[in-house]
């Protein structure tokens, strides 16, 4: 059944198709910023980028991963000897001995290779809710809506949720977002956030959903 506060009038319908048929006309196959070649990468790039930038994640995984691309070679690395490749990112220390826990579970319970349902992968040191969503949302398994900074920013202001915790505006946006677009629905929120509906300045006069937007007059 669904929840009451998640039921939206015909109009309020159509104006949330719109916001997301605009995001896909501009984007069609919106993709993470982050660098990787394959699930390992992909969920070490992750894991690697909270409280980080992306950009500050691929400058440190362009140089780490061309020696590291394996779990077994990330154990071999050791986190004594991956520290300085990771030393710019924040929390670095405590990201290395996960990223090393990680992979030695990956050698150890999974054969070298990354499980790809939410569950194992949850299980996995240094591998939140919000990890697992964005990596299976990427692969195209699971359509999941990871709510970072951005994403809650952007759907507070364009009133998509009103919920108070990243896992309520998680769960709105999931049974709010039409279904064709809510794989890729993640991404162009955050996009949206990271380049034009940003934190302390959004910039609505070139916003390509300002006249579907509640909040855009509080910007003028
Ligand atoms: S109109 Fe302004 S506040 Fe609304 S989504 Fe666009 S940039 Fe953000």
């Amino acid at each position: 059944m669904v929840k009451t506060s998640y039921r939206r009038s015909p109009k309020e319908k159509a104006r949330i198709a719109e916001i997301f048929s605009r995001f896909e006309a501009k984007t069609d196959h919106p993709r993470t910023e982050l660098n990787y070649r394959s699930p390992f990468e992909l969920v070490s790039a992750v894991a690697l980028s909270a409280q980080a930038t992306d950009i500050s994640v691929n400058k440190a995984t362009a140089r780490l991963f061309p020696i590291a691309p394996t779990p077994q070679a990330m154990l071999d690395l050791g986190v004594e000897r991956l520290i300085p490749y990771i030393s710019s990112i924040g929390l670095y220390r405590g990201k290395a001995a996960r990223l090393i826990e990680m992979s030695r579970i990956l050698v150890e319970q999974h054969g070298g290779e990354v499980p790809l349902g939410r569950e194992a992968l949850q299980a996995l040191p240094g591998v939140g809710r919000k990890t697992a969503s964005v990596v299976l949302n990427e692969l195209g398994i699971e359509p999941a809506i990871a709510v970072d900074t951005h994403v809650f920013r952007v759907s507070h202001r364009l009133k998509l949720s009103t919920a108070k915790t990243p896992d309520a505006v998680e769960a709105e946006l999931t049974a709010i977002i039409p279904a064709p677009y809510l794989t890729r629905a993640h991404h162009w929120l955050i996009l949206h956030g990271r380049y034009t509906c940003v934190a302390r300045k959004p910039k609505c006069p070139e916003c390509l959903i300002a006249d579907l937007c509640p909040s855009r007059d509080l910007f003028y």
